[in-house]
């Protein structure tokens, strides 16, 4: 199993593979601290795919 799977934080480069794999594997990280889940957020947000509460 490769180990670079979560390597990348440049959210222009992530796959939605990798995007999908880094939030399993940060499920429980915060999202202010974890700059993993941050980035894979920020994909998720740029697609579309997940809408941050902003109410
Ligand atoms: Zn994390």
């Amino acid at each position: 199993m490769p180990a670079d799977d979560v390597a990348t934080l440049d959210p222009d480069s992530m796959t939605v593979d990798q995007v999908h794999h880094t939030m399993q594997a940060h499920l429980t990280c915060d999202t202010v601290r974890c700059p993993y889940r941050r980035t894979a957020l920020q994909v998720l947000v740029r697609d579309g795919r997940y809408v941050l509460a902003t109410a």
